[in-house]
């Protein structure tokens, strides 16, 4: 029988927490009556700095419940840390965690399946959305786009998976030593290795509460996958430099000939049009490249992801 944590990461929950914890309390009772996991298996939300009354109900829920913990954070430090913060709390006490959104989007009934995969051998166990139904179209169009995006850049990602997965002890032991700042799990965890495997479901709507992903986020979420995984966009850009190049020959072979020819003035317009093209190229080229020296830049000064305030619970 395995012990099990259930990690769950919460900013601004208010709305949802009573009806998220009251489901998955209920899940691990029956999964451990059934013998699937073990007595001391246990929930842990983590609290990613909210400013509304999110913590004073993980207490409260910790009180009335002893499979459920929390663990505060100092501040908020987005979706990714704070995940990362709940795994690497409870790696050491458990056989394997599960994260999932604290607005259970996902289906928990696929946590016994995924358990199960485990128990067959696999370290890492990923929850596959089937389809996209029920995501607006805005949502889907670019998500798609996202992962198309991430694939031809070469960045591994486990298509149509979020965050919604099981890992190993072992595998979270490898997770721990991947040391950087820009934290992108979708596409650190595929590099780790070990035997994995997927389990299907359909993803809800949110019950209640408003999406912590708006399209700004969704963007700059998206630029953190690429950059951080695949040094293609820089190599892009010489390859524009040379094309650049080859056609500014042609253009001097046609701007020689028409002075010869003694058209000069009427070539206004393409100089100003390729100024003007030229000049993005040349700003949109130095903003990638600053994109990654950025990255190195918040590498280097190795701050901590994320500090934790307190935790409560059995644990504590
Ligand atoms: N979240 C977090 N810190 C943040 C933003 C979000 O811990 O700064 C959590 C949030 O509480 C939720 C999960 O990340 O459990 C996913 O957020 P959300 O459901 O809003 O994203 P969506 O499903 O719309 O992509
Ligand atoms: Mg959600």
């Amino acid at each position: 029988m395995i012990s099990l944590a259930i990690v769950v990461p919460c900013f601004n929950e208010q709305e949802v927490l009573a009806d998220t914890c009251e489901k998955l309390t209920g899940l691990l009772s029956s999964l451990s009556n059934d013998g699937v996991i073990s007595k001391d298996s246990y929930i842990m939300f983590v609290d990613d700095g909210s400013s509304d009354d999110t913590w004073k109900f993980i207490n409260r829920y910790a009180s009335e419940n002893e499979n459920v913990q929390g663990l505060k954070l100092a501040a908020n430090v987005g979706h990714q840390n704070a995940l990362l913060a709940g795994l690497m709390t409870v790696k050491d006490e458990i056989d394997a965690a599960i994260s999932i959104d604290a607005d259970l989007q996902d289906d928990i009934s696929v946590i016994k399946d995924m358990i199960l995969k485990y128990e067959g051998g696999c370290d890492i166990v990923y929850g596959v959305r089937s389809s996209r139904k029920t995501d607006s179209f805005f949502k889907r169009f670019t998500a798609q786009g996202f992962y198309n995006l991430m694939k031809h850049m070469g960045a591994k990602s486990v298509y149509n998976h979020a965050d919604f997965r099981l890992m190993s002890a072992r595998s979270l032991d490898g997770l721990a030593q991947f040391k950087e700042r820009n934290l992108f799990l979708r596409g650190i965890v595929p590099t780790i290795g070990f035997k994995t495997d997927c389990v299907y479901y359909e993803r809800k709507e949110r019950t209640a509460g408003k999406s912590k992903y708006p399209f700004g986020k969704m963007l700059a979420f998206a630029l953190d996958g690429i950059t951080s995984f695949s040094i293609k966009p820089m190599s892009y850009i010489m390859g524009t430099g040379v094309l650049m190049i080859i056609l500014a020959i042609a253009f001097a072979i046609y701007a020689l000939h028409s002075y010869v020819t003694g058209n000069v003035v009427s070539g206004w317009t393409s100089i100003v049009l390729s100024l003007w093209f030229i000049g993005g190229l040349v700003l949109f080229s130095i903003g990638v490249v600053g994109q990654y020296i950025g990255k190195i830049y918040l590498e280097v000064k190795e701050r901590p992801r994320y500090i934790i305030e307190s935790r409560i619970g059995n644990g504590e």
